[in-house]
């Protein structure tokens, strides 16, 4: 039922005499027929005992907190010592852990029921919250009481709707009302958390429900997006409001965490740059630069690394450009973006068109071929980045070239090869360049 694995490490604690269990998001998993991401081991062994009893194959990560991490044939488990937090003083950190061998107790402090059910490794289930039947009726709902525990920490509230989003489950009233009163509690957690959180959240089979549904959740966060709700774009070309319009782009966008981003983020502008003409049409001049710099702000803001600010950022100014369907308006994309880039580029598109109108949709088609001309001119192999370039900086070096000069030569190369001006060869790519540098010599 457990990979050998867990079974051996669950097998180990109870013949050493302790009480071992897999609870919590695991057990979640397995019950719905899902294949679990880890496997969490709660005990009431103590963390020096889980020490000695897997002597040489395990980490203190946490033993402050009770948790061990254990090497088994290559998988790594958390064993966690039974718990039971002391009060929550500051919203985010328990001021004290106390160990207790209570399993009750461990669970108790749970999120939500359907995460607090453990197993033995017989099989036997402990659901003391009804845990099984809110997983059979699809519900999300506090262990406990819900305004006590979103105060205690009101990251639960993300992880109330990221696992909304990702499970497709419904918020039981009271849980949903207290989590919409807590809200502002989130401005007391890390950026990382929230990001990650929101991550997994976009990825979700029913993001776009959960997006809809909880707007003031995201405001806290990302007040950004309030201005979007109910804004009313007064154009053929969309019937819906920007963030309906919005809500439905991420949800047609492949699960690709920088894709789902982009198409989050791509129309925040909105509001803001909109006009109306004599004749009522409604205008966003410039939209995409500036939720290009209002993406920048957020990304910086949730700390995203660089790679991914930049890609989703750069997928944001790009997502209104025209590129037309030739080799010529294709490879000079390619360079500018870079192939990955490009291919997310041309999702965002689709994602955006599905969330027009239906008789928009034949740009569907405009985007396939804009994919064939790029597979095309993939397939003969040109030359796109400064590193498929024959020559490379040091060549250029060597010519007598430095500094930003050489730079920009490298560029001016390139720009050549793609406009088909001249052949990617090393040869003729450093004759050319001694032309060039006689003709712009003094
Ligand atoms: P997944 O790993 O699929 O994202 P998960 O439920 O396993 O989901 P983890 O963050 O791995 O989530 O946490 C493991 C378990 O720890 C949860 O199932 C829950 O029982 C408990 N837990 C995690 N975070 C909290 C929290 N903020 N408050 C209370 N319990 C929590
Ligand atoms: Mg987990």
């Amino acid at each position: 039922m457990f990979p050998t694995e867990v079974e051996t490490v669950l097998r180990r604690l109870e013949a050493a005499g302790y009480e071992a269990y897999v609870v919590g998001g695991c057990v979640r998993d397995q019950l719905l027929g899902k294949q679990p991401g880890d496997y969490d081991i709660t005990t009431s062994a103590r963390p020096e005992q889980v020490m000695a009893l897997f002597d040489g194959f395990c980490i203190p990560t946490g033993v402050q907190h009770g948790t061990v991490t254990v090497r088994q044939s290559g998988r790594s488990f958390e064993v966690t010592t039974f718990r039971t937090e002391g009060d929550y003083e500051d919203g985010r950190h328990p001021s004290a852990v106390s160990f207790s061998n209570q399993l009750a107790e461990d669970l108790k402090r749970r999120d939500f029921t359907v995460n607090a059910m453990a197993m033995d490794v017989e099989g036997r289930l402990t659901d003391l919250f009804g845990g099984q039947e809110d997983l059979r009726r699809g519900i999300l709902r506090c262990v406990g009481d819900p305004g006590q525990r979103f105060a205690e920490d009101a990251l639960r509230i993300l992880r109330a709707l990221r696992f909304s989003a990702v499970l497709g489950f419904s918020v039981e009233p009271a849980t949903d009302r207290a989590l919409r009163k807590n809200r502002t509690g989130l401005r007391r957690i890390a950026a990382e958390r929230i990001r990650e959180e929101m991550t997994k959240l976009l990825c979700g089979a029913n993001a776009a429900e959960v997006l809809l549904t909880w707007p003031e959740v995201w405001g806290v966060f990302l007040p950004e997006v309030l201005p979007c709700v109910g804004f009313d774009q007064c154009n053929r070309y969309h019937c819906y409001d920007v963030w309906e319009h919005t809500v439905r782009a991420v949800a047609a966008a492949p699960c690709v965490p920088e894709v789902r981003w982009t198409m989050l983020l791509h129309d925040l502008a909105k509001p803001v740059v909109f006009t109306k003409d004599e004749q009522g049409n409604g205008h966003f001049y410039g939209h995409a630069q500036r939720s290009a710099a209002m993406a920048r702000e957020i990304l910086r803001r949730l700390r995203f690394d660089r790679r991914s600010a930049q890609r989703i950022e750069q997928l944001v100014l790009w997502h209104d450009r025209q590129l037309q369907p030739t080799e010529k308006s294709v490879a000079r994309a390619l360079r500018l973006l870079g192939e990955e880039p490009l291919r997310q580029l041309f999702a965002v598109k689709r994602a955006d068109n599905l969330a027009q109108p239906l008789e928009l949709r034949p740009r569907q088609q405009e985007i396939t071929e804009l994919e064939e001309v790029l597979e095309t001119l993939l397939a003969r192999e040109q030359c796109f980045t400064l590193r498929q370039l024959a020559v490379n900086g040091r060549d250029l070096m060597e010519e007598g070239l430095q500094g930003p000069a050489l730079g920009q030569m490298l560029q001016e190369l390139l720009s050549a090869v793609v406009d088909g001006d001249v052949a990617n060869d090393r040869e003729i790519l450093l004759r050319w360049v001694r032309e060039r540098m006689a003709q712009t010599a003094p």
